[in-house]
């Protein structure tokens, strides 16, 4: 089970609610345990369901109780547990989000309301900039978005990370934080799911063997054949006879595909 889908739906009611809805979801005390929401004093108002016709009432203290009114039944006693109130912690959430996304150092600053910068992440295509957002669920949502952002350096990629809504924004990607992390029952850390280079469709990272070794063992070898004269007058003969090469004298080390030969080929040929 993974708490921040219920992280996010605390988040989208953008402010304090009943902890009593969540007393018996596994997800509240995982959330607590990490942090990533608190207590806030006691909630305003309750839904009255004593009567034929549920209503909001406000919360009154009355001869050493508490409770509300209801037109029909007069004061109601409300137990005071079920009153306590809690709200996420987003700067702790900021924090976290920074370390699961191995932001480089510093950075975290808030924005605006809704609005964090998390930080900056290297990706093999450049720069990242990685905010959170609370929601995108409206075109308020949008423009307060786009005002916190006002004057920011524009970075290679940009990505916004929010608890609710998908609606775009045009300066940047938007995911939603369940799509981005997680937080599994008994953690009290968030894992990334997916990382901000993926999220922000940077090129991956090549992947087999070490490309600037083999690179730097190649151009010795193209040249010292060029000088030797041996070298063969096609680009693929001679990417085919370099490569026979370097296995007989590396037998036991992996070796480059063909394909890469040719490159480190047309590289040292220039062109
Ligand atoms: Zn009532």
């Amino acid at each position: 089970m993974d708490a921040v889908s219920l992280l996010c739906e605390i988040i989208g009611q953008a402010g304090k609610v009943a902890a009593h809805a969540y007393r018996g979801d596994a997800r509240y005390g995982v959330l607590l345990d990490a942090g990533l929401i608190q207590r806030d004093g006691l909630v305003q108002s309750v839904l009255c369901e004593n009567c034929d016709i549920p209503h909001d009432a406000e919360i009154a203290f009355e001869g050493g109780t508490y409770g509300h009114y209801c037109p029909e039944l007069g004061f109601v006693h409300v137990e005071y547990a079920d009153l306590v109130a809690v709200r996420a912690n987003l700067a702790s959430l900021v924090e976290q989000l920074h370390a699961t996304f191995e932001c480089s150092q510093g950075g975290i600053s808030q924005l605006g309301p809704q609005t964090w910068r998390v930080g900056l992440v290297d990706t093999p295509g450049g720069r990242a900039v990685v905010y959170f957002h609370t929601c995108l669920q409206n075109e308020d949502n949008l423009v307060s978005l786009e005002n916190a952002l006002r004057g920011q350096i524009r970075r290679e990629y940009a990505l916004v990370v929010t608890a609710a809504g998908h609606l775009p924004y045009r300066d940047a990607g938007t995911f939603t934080l369940d799509q981005m992390v997680q937080l599994d029952l008994g953690a009290t850390r968030l894992r990334k799911s997916v990382s901000v280079a993926e999220s922000v469709g940077a090129p991956p990272r090549s992947t087999g063997g070490r490309p600037s070794i083999y690179r730097d063992r190649f151009k010795a070898m193209l040249a010292d054949r060029a000088a030797r004269g041996v070298a063969e007058k096609g680009r693929n003969e001679e990417a085919k006879a370099v490569l026979l090469d370097y296995r007989r004298q590396r037998p036991d080390d992996p070796a480059p595909k063909l394909s890469t030969v040719k490159a480190y080929v047309s590289e040292f040929r220039g062109g």
